[in-house]
């Protein structure tokens, strides 16, 4: 996303911090702490998002929940902007800071599989490639994103759309406890039992309560998948005709449809470079001859220009990504009811006059199993959302957004279809307005009264930001104390 820097309320009361506060800051951690001076500073304030050249005053590799703590009462004490980073990936670049604190997870990367239990705990410092490559090897699977280099952080705490949606429903739908430490610097866990509340907000309503430092999650059986990438021709009939089949698919099948200009990569016939494609990712999670039944009309909307989809173990869904891939980008996210014909030659009229590096529309049809969790059950509410689109125009320089970015508006501004809705995952820096789109009806005052009991100071700001109600003086910071029984051992190996 295009550089947007906002002065977070508070940060005027900042203070630098001093020589000795960081001695006596140090001899408290385990982790690493990075400082503007170091050798490895640049490379550990980078984002995944180009364009983002912010300067932490520190940047603090935590290596467990106590050195979280400290993190936390630190920028608490100090003032200090507080981003929270687990996998880098967000799209607003709220994991980088200013002149503030980054509290760095990305090595706290335990997990505990449990084969009886078919569950998971998992730190937050893993990303879902780490997290699928590890419960893969036992034929397990709990669903995230298109793209594993994405930390379960941030993508559990958004809901999680991902290849699993329809037969497994959100990330968060299979998420069944958190342990998080609040702005007390405290340590607590939330289930469906004990702190329901605050349970109920983490699942989709970002990084406003805490820092989460470990989730536990459910598995599934998701051995041998039907899946990978088809590029077909994105032709207006192809592409309605694409999402109408998505759309009547068994829920097994999950779908995402990228239509694009073809880039000159080398799986892609050189006479198609430079063409409209849909490069589809697709799985079919279920046995394989079933798999080859939900795919075959697919294959039959148009001669596929590449088929790569074959019964495969799930992680392989994510391939190596190149770590030095940073994208400038101006991005839009909206939910939609159809994608006709009609609505598909307005995506074709965009990407065909773009003249950005790449423009991309990303056609998510959602349902089956996300659509059978009742809308308030968890502070993601978009549950009868039919599709998701997220457009995009990806370049070189930040300055380009001059250009892209009302090209952006536009092309998104044309495709809405009055569903105002928006998934906080996907969100830029957009302000208020938009964040109060992604949390519709009674959730946003819902998640904001959460957020007075959790967070009253509105430390942890620097997200998709739901500021907190006013509460009464018995809030929740002071009342809960750490939970009994809450298992802090930092990496436990599978079993
Ligand atoms: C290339 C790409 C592909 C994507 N694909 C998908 C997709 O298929 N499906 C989908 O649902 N989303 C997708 N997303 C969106 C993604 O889920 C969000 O951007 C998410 O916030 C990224 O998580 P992260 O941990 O990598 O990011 P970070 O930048 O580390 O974190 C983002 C924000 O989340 C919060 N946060 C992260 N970790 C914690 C934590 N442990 N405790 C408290 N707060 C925390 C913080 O507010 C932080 O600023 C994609 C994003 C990108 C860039």
């Amino acid at each position: 996303m295009a550089d947007n820097r906002q002065v977070a309320p508070g940060s005027e009361l900042a203070e630098p911090l001093d020589e000795a506060a960081i001695r006596e800051f140090s001899s408290r951690i385990q982790g690493q702490l990075i400082r503007p001076n170091d050798g490895a500073y640049d490379e550990a304030r980078s984002v995944f998002y180009g364009g983002f050249d912010r300067h932490p005053a520190l940047i603090v590799r935590v290596k467990d929940t106590t050195d979280v703590s400290h993190v936390v009462r630190l920028a608490r004490e100090s003032g200090l902007e507080l981003a929270i980073r687990s996998g880098g990936h967000s799209v607003a670049a709220h994991s980088t800071t200013e002149g503030g604190i980054i509290l760095d997870l990305s090595q706290m990367k335990g997990l505990e599989i449990d084969l009886q239990r078919r569950t998971a705990w998992a730190q937050t410092g893993l990303t879902a490639g780490e997290y699928t490559a590890a419960a893969g090897a036992h034929g397990l699977a709990t669903g995230f994103g298109d793209t594993g280099s994405v930390g379960i952080g941030g993508i559990t705490l958004g809901g999680g759309v991902g290849y699993l949606v329809r037969k497994h429903g959100l990330t968060i739908d299979d998420l069944i406890s958190a342990e998080v430490v609040l702005a007390n610097g405290e340590l607590l866990r939330a289930d469906a039992e004990t702190h329901p509340d605050l349970f109920w907000a983490l699942r989709g309503g970002g990084g406003n309560f805490g820092v989460a430092t470990r989730f536990q999650y459910r598995l599934h059986e998701v051995d041998t998948i039907v899946g990978g990438m088809m590029i077909l021709p994105a032709t207006p009939d192809v592409i309605s005709s694409f999402v109408a089949e998505a759309d009547a698919a068994a829920d097994g099948l999950s779908t995402i449809a990228n239509i694009m200009v073809a880039p000159p990569m080398p799986f892609v016939p050189a006479e198609v470079h430079g063409q409209l494609i849909i490069m589809a990712m697709v799985v079919y999670a279920g046995e394989v001859d079933e798999g080859e039944r939900a795919i075959a009309p697919f294959r039959a909307l148009a001669e596929p220009i590449v088929d790569m989809v074959k019964p495969m173990p799930y992680p392989e869904i994510y391939p190596p990504e190149d770590d030095d891939y940073h994208p400038v980008a101006s991005a839009r996210t909206m939910f939609i009811d159809t994608i006709d014909r009609s609505v598909a030659e307005t995506i074709v009229e965009y990407l065909r006059t773009s003249s950005a590096q790449m423009s991309v529309a990303q056609i998510r049809v959602l349902g089956g199993a996300m659509a059978r969790v009742p809308a308030d059950a968890t502070a993601f509410a978009h549950r009868s959302a039919r599709i998701m689109v997220n457009v995009a125009a990806l370049y070189e320089r930040p300055d380009e957004a001059a250009v892209y970015e009302p090209w952006i508006t536009d092309f998104a501004a044309t495709l809405r279809q009055g569903d105002d809705g928006a998934y906080v995952g996907f969100l830029g820096d957009e302000g208020e307005g938009r964040i109060r789109e992604a949390y519709p009806g009674p959730t946003w005052q819902r998640l904001a009264e959460i957020k007075g009991r959790y967070d009253p100071t509105n430390l942890f700001r620097l997200n998709q930001n739901i500021r907190p109600s006013a509460q009464p003086t018995n809030d929740a910071l002071t009342e809960n104390r750490p939970t009994p029984g809450v298992d802090t051992s930092e990496h436990v190996a599978d079993s």
